[in-house]
């Protein structure tokens, strides 16, 4: 079976076949680095992190490009939100834009979340931006007003065709500059004049100013991607007005179709209702890391189809950590039995695992469906549990088998359970014997008991431990 994507575009599932065999070429909007990401987020760039991490495990050769926007995404009162926080917080822009970019990529580490191979960001692409809006003035699909260069979308019969939305139901929805100059309501910005206190802006053949925020997807998609390329991603939240106006753009300037396959992220919601900056129901990432390890927030979003919204709660976040444990204690213990494990004999236990792999592989070719990929995991768990109770010694083989299941699906996919755990176990162990050691070695020398406290630093040091005694406490280091 071939791999299959709901493409939101034709609003169905269809095969998935990439314009040039076994490499995907794959754009995915980015975030706005004024604020840190929330759990919106997370749903949205681990869904398609997995996606990534399940094309690449599948032998595609992924590029995957994630624009970072840091000019020119407007609030509802016209104000770029990046200048406004940066005068809330006394600091320059490109301060903000530093700020947040560390903080998004420091959040999506900790997730789990492979970077992108590109990062684009719009304020180092102007040059490009303005290349396209030039030709959509020469094609005549833009015009220049008073405030602004605009898209003219009469100009452009489709507009609409990914959110399915026609013209006169536009306008509604429609987050535009309340300009003088536009024609029609839902004409948008292309490049937006600058007043000379403004502090991101840039020479333009029509005047200062800056790009609006939907050409710069368009211009850094072709210029990495090309004009036409395999997949395109982001929230749902976002197809209208931001992808719609990213298709008209570039297909009126290029003249060929732009993405051919559209996949969108359900929202992550609290009671039903979207989780966003500004209805304040948001829980930022790092504040969801401290209370629950990165495996488990991935767990909870796969639990729905990335398509589908999901509802976030503490009883959601803890039902995804008792399914976690229960895969992650059986593929630690596969993995501790391994070490003391007969080399002799088969593997005895080669169908159980086929059956389970392919319905893994089945789940992931029918559109990415994580949810479906992790029940088969957790079944594999049912069996695998049973034979490691049976009291049957295991041989090398059979236990190898398993652990690889564990490790392609749980591990490489699905990112859940950790790789090469059973080192970080060990690790994580030694640190804290050593740690206990200098903790009871300083009780002795406060009972002023000298000799077990050098008896300590003396064995751990024929151990290849150096104790050193610094003033704000004692550390270590590996000889
Ligand atoms: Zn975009």
């Amino acid at each position: 079976m071939p791999l299959r994507v709901y493409n939101v575009l034709q609003r169905e599932k269809v095969d998935f076949v990439p314009m040039h065999e076994g490499k995907v070429n794959m754009y995915v909007c980015g975030p706005t680095v004024y604020d840190h990401s929330h759990l919106g987020h997370a749903k949205a760039y681990i869904s398609f992190d997995m996606i990534v991490r399940y094309l690449r495990f599948s032998g595609y050769d992924v590029l995957y490009v994630q624009n970072l926007t840091d000019v020119g995404h407007l609030l509802e009162s016209g104000e770029d939100r990046i200048l406004k926080k940066a005068r809330q917080a006394s600091a320059l822009p490109m301060q903000i834009v530093e700020t947040y970019t560390r903080s998004y990529f420091a959040d999506m580490d900790a997730l789990g979340v492979v970077r992108p191979d590109i990062s684009p960001r719009a304020s180092a692409h102007i040059p490009e931006q303005i290349e396209m809006i030039e030709t959509l003035l020469r094609k005549g699909h833009a015009y220049v007003a008073e405030d602004a260069v605009y898209f003219d979308v009469t100009s452009w019969p489709e507009y609409g065709k990914l959110s399915n939305r026609r013209l006169e139901e536009q306008a509604a929805g429609s987050r535009t500059l309340k300009g003088s100059g536009k024609r029609n309501p839902e004409d948008f910005a292309l490049w937006i004049f600058a007043p000379p206190e403004h502090i991101l802006q840039w020479n333009s053949p029509w005047g200062r100013g800056y790009p609006g925020w939907h050409i710069e997807c368009s211009a850094m998609s072709r210029k990495y991607l090309g004009e036409t390329f395999d997949i395109h991603g982001g929230g749902i939240d976002n197809i209208f007005p931001h992808n719609e106006c990213e298709i008209a753009q570039s297909e009126a300037a290029n003249g060929v179709p732009f993405a051919r396959y559209w996949l969108l992220v359900g929202s992550l919601t609290v009671n039903g209702q979207k989780m966003s900056k500004s209805l304040g129901n948001f829980v930022t990432i790092k504040d969801a890391l401290a209370r629950y390890r990165p495996e488990v927030i991935r767990t909870f979003i796969f639990q729905s189809h990335y398509t589908n919204p999901i509802d976030f709660s503490d009883e959601a976040l803890q039902a995804a950590e008792r399914g976690w444990e229960r895969l992650v204690s059986a593929a630690r213990a596969v993995r501790n039995r391994l070490r003391s494990a007969p080399e002799a004999g088969e593997n005895a236990f080669a169908q159980v695992v086929e059956a389970h792999r392919a319905q893994c592989i089945a789940a992931m070719d029918d559109d990415f469906n994580a949810p479906n990929a992790l029940a088969a995991l957790q079944t594999f768990t049912g069996e695998v549990n049973k034979l490691l109770n049976s009291g049957e010694p295991l041989n090398k083989a059979t236990l190898m088998a398993i652990d690889a299941l564990y490790s392609d699906f749980g591990g490489q996919v699905l990112g859940i359970i950790p790789q090469g755990e059973a080192h970080s176990i060990d690790m994580r162990l030694t640190d804290g014997l050593i740690r206990l050691l200098i903790e009871i070695r300083a009780q002795a020398r406060a009972e002023k008991n000298f000799a077990r406290a050098d008896q300590i630093r003396d064995q751990l040091k024929a151990l290849g431990v150096i104790l050193e005694d610094r003033p704000e406490g004692t550390t270590y280091r590996l000889e």
